[in-house]
């Protein structure tokens, strides 16, 4: 964590020297800074539990999903390939984008059904195969929830919704087209209503609130 602990400190201290110099009020600017230092200069903790081995794992992970080697081995250790036990490491995409929804519900722990899968039965397309993917839940989060804001927030991305199963997949696929699909009845159901619901700008909601209401 030291390195981290500096990182802070010399920001602290540049902010202060900006202050010093431009500002009438230095201390007020400082106290922004310092908080605009603090969010963004720590990585973000997260808490996980393996639904199927039971173990648990707490792990920090920079916004851009890069983390330190200790971390790096951690995280190869708990996404392993449960039928194989081969370990490789989760894209740094994909672990962003799994920092994110970690900070945006602080305290709850990320229940992962199945990070990397090298079995044979795999499908050689697989992002799971290639370390792309994780299926998760937030108890106490509606999966809905996670599932829009993820699919509305980034791109290059594969989001499915298993209600049954009660979780969501998360891939990065840098380079390929968005994928959303919701699982059912045994089958990928592709290009799902809530797809479109998701990334609709907020001015045409109303109407898709009712449409949703309708039953649609
Ligand atoms: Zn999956």
């Amino acid at each position: 964590m030291l390195p981290i602990v500096l990182k802070f400190r010399l920001m602290s201290m540049a902010a202060a020297g900006w202050t010093a110099a431009s500002s009438p009020v230095p201390l007020q600017a400082e106290a922004v800074a310092t908080l605009f230092a603090t969010h963004t200069a720590a990585p973000i903790e997260l808490d996980l539990y393996d639904e199927n081995d039971h173990q648990k794992g707490h792990v920090a992970i920079w916004r851009d999903g890069s983390v330190d080697d200790p971390t790096r081995d951690e995280i190869k250790r708990l996404f392993r390939c449960r039928k194989t036990h081969r370990e490789a490491m989760i894209h740094h995409r994909t672990l962003a984008m799994l920092a994110d929804v970690a900070e945006r519900y602080p305290g709850k722990t990320i229940e992962y059904v199945s990070g990397v899968r090298l079995n044979r039965g795999e499908s050689r397309t697989s992002p799971h195969r290639d370390a792309r993917a994780i299926d998760f839940r937030i108890r106490g989060v509606q999966l809905r929830e996670i599932r829009d804001y993820l699919w509305r927030t980034y791109t290059e991305v594969g989001v499915g919704w298993y209600p049954v199963g009660q979780f969501v997949h998360i891939d990065a696929r840098p380079t390929m087209s968005d994928c959303a699909w919701t699982f059912l009845n045994g089958t990928n159901h592709y290009h799902p209503t809530w797809s479109y619901l998701a990334r609709k700008p907020e001015t045409e909601e109303p109407f898709m609130q009712a449409r949703r209401g309708a039953g649609s």
